[in-house]
C-alpha cells in the first residue's frame, strides 16, 4: 500500500484536477491530495522500468487517465502548464513562471508525446525529460544562485530543457553548462535549443552543452553557483562538491532504490551543509555502457 501510493504521489498527483482526485479516492483510500502542500513525494520517474511490477501498472494506468482529463481540462499550451503549476502551489516563484513560459516545453519532449502534462516522457536510451513538477521544483531551490552572471552546472542534462532555462536566468554575462554522456542527447538537445528562445544565448556561447561523464563535473567553467544533477547519484560525488563556490548551492537526487532529492549548501567557510527536500524517483547518474544496458 505503501508503495502504491508513492507511486501516486510520485506522478505529480498532489496537484491533480478534481475528477483525477475524485477517482483516486475511490480507487484508494489512503491516497490523499493536498493542493498547494509542499510535495511529499514527487519524482522525475525516470526509469520506467520498476523492479515492481504492480508499481509499473499504476503507472501506467494513471499516465493514460492523467492524460485523458487534463486534454479535456485543455492543458494544451505552454502558458497553461506554468498556470496550472502555478495554480497548485508547485511555482510560486514569478522568476521561476516567467522563464517556464519563455522556454516552450514542447520544443523538447519527442513528437507525438503529450508536452504539458506533468509526467515524465521517454527520450530514448534508457532516459526521459523529467516532468514539470520536477523541472519548477528545482529551478526554484536554485532560483538564488541563478542570478544574471552567475554559473550554472547541469549533469544529466538529455533533452537540454533545463539548461536553456537556466541560461535564460544567468543571461548573457552568466554561464550555463551542460552535460550528459549520451552524445545523441547531446546533438538532439542542441538541435532543441536551437528552436527555443535560448537560442542566442546559445550561438554567443553564454550557454553550451557537452559530452561528458558528468560525475567529474566540467572544471573548465568551475566553480559554479548552481548545479543540477538530473541523475541519481549513489553517492555525493566528490567532484561535483568541489566544483561548487562558496556560498554555491547543488540539487541532486542520491540514492538507489531509495531516492532523496538533496540540496547541498557550500558555506562561505567552504564547510557543506545538506538537507533532504524531498523522496524522488530518477534515472542513475552511471557509466553511459551501464545506463544502456539496463
Ligand atoms: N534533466 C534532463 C534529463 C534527465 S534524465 C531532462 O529533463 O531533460 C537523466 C540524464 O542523465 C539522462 O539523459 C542520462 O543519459 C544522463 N546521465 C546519466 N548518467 C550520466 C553521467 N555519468 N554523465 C552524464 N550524463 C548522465
Amino acid at each position: 500500500m505503501m508503495n502504491l501510493s508513492s507511486t501516486m504521489k510520485a506522478y505529480g498527483c498532489r496537484y491533480c484536477v478534481s475528477p483525477l482526485k475524485q477517482l483516486l479516492h475511490t480507487t484508494n483510500h489512503h491516497l490523499r491530495f493536498r493542493p498547494r502542500s509542499p510535495p511529499l513525494f514527487s519524482s522525475s520517474f525516470n526509469n520506467l522500468k520498476l523492479p515492481n511490477f504492480n508499481l509499473l501498472l499504476t503507472y501506467n494506468s494513471l499516465f493514460f487517465t492523467t492524460e485523458h482529463l487534463w486534454g479535456r481540462s485543455g492543458m494544451n499550451t505552454n502558458k497553461k502548464m506554468v498556470e496550472h503549476l502555478q495554480q497548485y502551489g508547485v511555482i510560486s516563484s514569478e522568476k521561476v513562471a516567467r522563464v517556464m513560459e519563455t522556454i516552450d516545453r514542447a520544443l523538447f519532449v519527442p513528437d507525438r508525446t503529450p508536452a504539458y502534462a506533468d509526467c515524465p516522457q521517454e527520450i530514448g536510451y534508457n532516459a526521459t525529460i523529467s516532468a514539470p513538477h520536477m523541472h519548477a521544483t528545482c529551478l526554484q531551490l536554485l532560483e538564488e544562485k541563478l542570478q544574471p552572471g552567475m554559473h550554472a552546472l547541469d549533469v544529466g542534462s538529455g533533452t537540454g530543457y533545463l539548461t536553456a532555462c537556466f541560461a535564460m536566468m544567468v543571461g548573457p554575462q552568466g554561464r550555463a553548462i551542460g552535460v550528459e554522456h549520451i552524445p545523441e542527447l547531446v546533438a538532439s538537445s542542441i538541435n532543441n535549443i536551437e528552436k527555443s528562445a535560448a537560442a542566442p544565448l546559445l550561438k554567443k556561447g553564454s550557454l553550451s552543452m557537452h559530452v561528458g561523464d558528468g560525475r567529474e563535473g566540467w572544471p573548465e567553467c568551475a566553480p559554479y553557483d548552481a548545479i543540477h544533477v538530473g541523475a541519481a547519484a549513489p553517492e555525493m560525488p566528490q567532484a561535483l562538491l568541489d566544483q561548487l563556490k562558496p556560498g554555491g548551492r547543488m540539487v541532486i537526487p542520491v540514492g538507489n532504490i531509495f531516492q532523496d532529492l538533496k540540496v547541498v549548501d557550500k558555506n562561505p567557510d567552504g564547510s557543506i551543509s545538506i538537507r533532504s527536500e524531498s523522496s524522488v524517483r530518477y534515472v542513475p547518474l552511471t557509466s553511459r555502457d551501464t545506463q544502456l544496458q539496463s
